[in-house]
């Protein structure tokens, strides 16, 4: 770490998540410096001698473009070291994985990211670890699977079913079976919540989503307190080559710096949209954490600053009128991913690989930063032409 990356993170104890993603990762103060890091074109570095882990050396150890980036996200986390930037969430999710030893057991949510439940059933088709499958929002039920287990993988809310998992106890009952804790902290940002502190070990992101925040970028993180992790994981990501392009790191730097604003417009709105569409005779069903008669309310106002941006419905009519909704709207863009200042519906069962769990009727929305009559209206004007 370099003399200006440990003053940031000393300095950002003293400042409030929403400062931090402004005044976090930027140059030395020095006459004339940029107040922006610069991008870094360069895939090799000048030295002599020996090449020790930490050395700039190659393009594929490491880029200056990553520090600000890297020391930004551990500012945002709470962790004590600087983060690891990789070519996707995917790339960071692989790395994670990659913590569990040989056939080693992993208890993963049923309703995890579907790319993160794919690759965990091919490696354990592959005989590289076994996977226990829970809900991840009945504590006693997954503290029952972790007997032998090497890892528990944690989502909270959950993808696309929005179960609020308890954070907290689940990390401290998976530490006394022996296991890691990693938490794929996408969803809800280091803004909504911050699972190192409670008890953690590794954090992960697809940075695509609300860091970068602009629907431009694909690149992940992973987030560590504990040296003996992130050097693994360093290792991981300088041998595997899942590595972040400059570009697309500074683009992703330069999201964070409005995503406390972009997050408290988009969730403000959801949970706005989230009660008028409870209201719609279209609407079968609403899974928002910020509801009151949502499941998993008390455990989200608990362990969450604010519900997030994402909305789950259910659509009357089955899978035929929710793609009827899709078809009807106009503002609305009818895509995958989430996190993106433009607002997002998709039915998720259009996946193949969608876990049976999840109702064909289902749409996620990801609430933007539209002005929020604008989304109701074309919201209401599709449910109303897809009610028959
Ligand atoms: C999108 C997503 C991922 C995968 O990230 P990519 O950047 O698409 O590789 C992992 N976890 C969650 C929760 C996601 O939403």
């Amino acid at each position: 770490m370099t003399d200006a990356s440990s003053r940031d993170l000393q300095h950002a104890a003293h400042l409030a998540p929403d400062t931090v993603v402004v005044s976090a990762g930027r140059p030395p103060r020095d006459h004339d410096a940029p107040v922006n890091p610069p991008v870094v074109l360069s895939s090799t570095f000048f030295g002599r001698g020996e090449v020790v882990q930490g050395d700039r050396a190659y393009g594929r150890y490491s880029n200056p473009t990553w520090d600000p980036f890297e020391e930004t996200l551990a500012e945002l986390e709470g962790a004590a070291l600087p983060g690891l930037v990789f070519a996707s969430g995917l790339a960071a999710v692989s790395a994670a994985l990659s913590l569990i030893p040989s056939g080693g057991v992993l208890v993963m949510p049923r309703h995890s990211y579907q790319g993160s439940l794919a690759m965990a059933e091919q490696m354990a088709e592959r005989g590289e670890l076994k996977l226990r499958t829970v809900d991840i929002a009945d504590t006693a039920a997954v503290t029952a699977q972790l007997g032998g287990a090497d890892m528990l993988w944690l989502e909270s809310p959950t993808n696309p079913m929005l179960e609020i998992a308890e954070v907290e106890a689940l990390a401290s009952a998976a530490h006394q079976a022996g296991a890691l804790v990693v938490a794929d902290n996408t969803f809800s940002t280091p803004l909504g919540q911050r699972p190192l502190a409670a008890g953690v070990d590794v954090v992960v992101h697809s940075v695509t989503k609300y860091l970068a925040g602009h629907s431009d970028v694909v690149l992940g993180a992973v987030v560590t307190s504990n040296e003996e992790l992130r050097s693994k994981l360093l290792v991981h990501r300088s041998l595997h080559g899942a590595i972040a392009g400059p570009f697309e790191t500074w683009l992703a730097l330069r999201g964070v710096r409005t995503m406390a604003l972009r997050i408290e417009r988009s969730q403000a709105t959801a949970g706005e949209l989230a009660r008028k569409l409870q209201q719609h005779p279209a609407v079968e069903a609403v899974r928002y954490p910020g509801l009151p008669e949502d499941p998993g309310h008390a455990r989200a106002a608990a362990q969450m600053d604010g519900f997030g941006s994402i909305i789950a419905i259910q659509v009357k009519g089955g899978a035929a009128a929710a793609d009827k909704v899709i078809d009807a709207l106009q503002l609305w863009l009818p895509a995958t991913s989430l996190g993106g200042v433009e607002s997002l519906i998709e039915r998720r069962r259009r996946h193949v690989n969608e876990p049976e769990s999840v109702p064909e009727n289902l749409l996620r929305l990801s609430v933007g930063i539209e002005n929020p009559a604008d989304l109701w209206a074309d919201l209401e004007q599709a449910l109303t032409a897809a009610d028959v």
